[in-house]
């Protein structure tokens, strides 16, 4: 099963997809969790990757291309894989399709996460983050043990890109340049576009009736 988890920053996507992970047993591939981690490991792509993320500007195409090509020849996608944050811009689209030929592996569906605008700007202002890549929220979604994650324990933190202007700045690069790829894969017939705006629950057992289809 190879999906693609598309919406704009802070619809959900890698909240569902560590519930996804859990389910199917599929990796979790989020280009912004291993940017972040090269930030944090202070590596050359980290230190060039973190002048873009905090102004909440996409990273250069060819950067990301590298980091997906290899990632995808991983053994742990042999039984599919779900992209969360990959592709946001045409020419990653189009690398990723001839990536994904080569190692003949087509996308099954791209789910298309639709929240309007104000729900983003109050979900990504309570966001927690936890350097697992768990994402909680302040009120909708808050950890059991206040300040550390559910998952590893470790604390929990607010991302240096979840600031007001910051987050502003990520939805206009989305509108522009991210948001034309749902015609793209409308195209190829492999748009299923779900409401984000319900809570956590339904939205997976949205995604569990249409994955159905390819699990
Ligand atoms: P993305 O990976 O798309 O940027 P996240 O999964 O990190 O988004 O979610 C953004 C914020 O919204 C987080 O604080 C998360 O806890 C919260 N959130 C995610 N899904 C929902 C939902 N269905 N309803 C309310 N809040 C949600
Ligand atoms: P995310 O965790 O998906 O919200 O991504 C955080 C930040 O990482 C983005 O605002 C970008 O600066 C960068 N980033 C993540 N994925 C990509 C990508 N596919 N292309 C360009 N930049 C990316």
């Amino acid at each position: 099963m190879n999906v693609i988890l598309f919406g704009p920053p802070g619809a959900g996507k890698g909240t569902q997809a560590k519930k996804l992970v859990e389910f199917y047993k599929i990796p979790q591939i989020s280009t912004g969790d291993i940017l972040r981690a090269n930030v944090r490991e202070g590596s050359e792509l980290g230190l060039a990757a973190k002048e873009y993320m905090d102004k909440g500007e996409l990273v250069p195409d060819e950067v990301l291309i590298g980091i997906i090509k290899n990632r995808l020849k991983e053994a742990d996608c042999e039984k599919g894989f779900m992209l969360d944050g990959y592709p946001r811009t045409l020419p990653q689209a189009d690398a990723l399709s001839e990536i994904l030929e080569e190692l003949k592996k087509p996308i099954d569906v791209v789910l298309n996460f639709e929240v309007p605008d104000e729900a983003l700007v109050t979900r990504i202002s309570g966001r927690l983050m936890c350097k697992c890549g768990a994402s909680y929220h302040k009120t909708f979604n808050p950890p059991k043990k206040a300040g550390l994650c559910d998952a590893c324990g470790a604390e929990v933190y607010q991302r240096a890109d979840d600031s007001e202007e910051a987050v502003k700045n990520r939805l206009k690069v989305y509108k522009t340049q991210t948001q034309p790829l749902i015609e793209y894969y409308e195209q190829k017939g492999l748009l299923k576009t779900l409401d984000g705006t319900k809570n956590i629950d339904l939205v997976f057992e949205d995604i569990k009736a249409i994955l159905l289809e390819f699990a």
